[in-house]
């Protein structure tokens, strides 16, 4: 997970691009008089995220009784969302303010849409308020029960406040077989607080980055053996532990917790792995057919 810059535009900004297509005059003056109350909220979001506890933010199913949690979702979708609409720079910069176009919530693939951290078919008071909005990637884009949380340890990160990449917290171990398979885990420094350290295990497991960096490893596997079965310099066990591990340091210096580099560590500190294991990799199903 990746921390991004907090977004440059305000829930009130918002509501004034939004409210230019409408032509429910009706619903303009109803939603322009929830500008305060939606403001306020939007602070009291700003103090909760920065401290972890989103979770206390009761859901709502309007906006103080006068503006209804559909015609939030319709206000999002058919303003904010809607190709050609004046708010739709507004999310066309929430959605490139991920550095690289890559999707903070796994780090791996590419931003196509905004997530509500806050669900939106929960939270009427949060649909359209830049701080719920993070770029995300399709498959990241979740509005599952197991965002839902009842205490701070539930929760997942949230990029605009959560910060966990400074410290080690991405392991991987070598399960010996043919072909060898990569497993990786959450294990957060005892160091941090309970709820921070079940708040990253939870990320990782609502957004099955376990999965998703398993089958990165298997592909990375492939070039692994070749590297190793054509180097001429690599004779034994310990000079290849050696040169994974040199690979492993090259990977981490950039991004301490890489899935890259927990893989190569692992292989660097598997014996099996290291004295002949590797040649298991022939049979990856990657490698079938060719
Ligand atoms: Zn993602």
């Amino acid at each position: 997970m990746k921390r991004i810059r907090l977004p440059d535009f305000t829930v009130a900004q918002v509501l004034d691009s939004c409210v230019e297509s409408l032509r429910d005059e009706g619903l303009v003056l109803r939603l322009t008089a929830q500008v305060a109350s939606l403001s306020f909220a939007e602070g009291d979001y700003n103090v909760k995220g920065a401290v972890a506890e989103l979770y206390m933010i009761p859901e709502s199913s309007s906006v103080e009784g006068q503006v209804t949690l559909e015609e939030m979702k319709s206000l999002y979708t058919n303003t904010l969302a809607r190709k050609g609409s004046p708010a739709r720079h507004i999310y066309d910069a929430l959605r490139a303010s991920a550095p690289g176009g890559i999707c903070p919530l796994c780090s791996q693939r590419v931003v196509s849409t905004l997530d509500h951290h806050l669900a939106k078919s929960k939270h009427a008071v949060f649909t359209v308020t830049p701080l719920n909005l993070v770029p995300a990637c399709k498959d990241c884009n979740t509005d599952s029960q197991a965002r839902r949380p009842l205490e701070a340890g539930e929760q997942t990160l949230h990029p605009y406040f959560d910060s966990v990449d400074e410290v080690l917290w991405l392991v991987s171990q070598v399960l010996p077989g043919s072909p060898p398979v990569v497993r990786f885990m959450a294990v957060p420094p005892i160091t941090w607080s309970e709820e921070k350290q079940s708040m990253v295990r939870q990320h990782f497991i609502v957004f099955k980055l376990g999965e998703l960096y398993c089958t990165h490893a298997a592909v990375e596997l492939i070039n692994v053996y070749q590297d190793l079965v054509e180097s001429s310099e690599l004779r034994d066990a310990q000079q290849i532990s050696m040169h994974l591990h040199s690979i492993a340091n090259r990977r981490r210096r950039p991004f301490v917790n890489s899935w890259q580099a927990a893989m190569y560590q692992a292989l660097a500190e598997s014996d099996w792995f290291c004295s002949g294991g590797y040649l298991e990799i022939s049979n990856s199903p990657l490698l079938q057919g060719l």
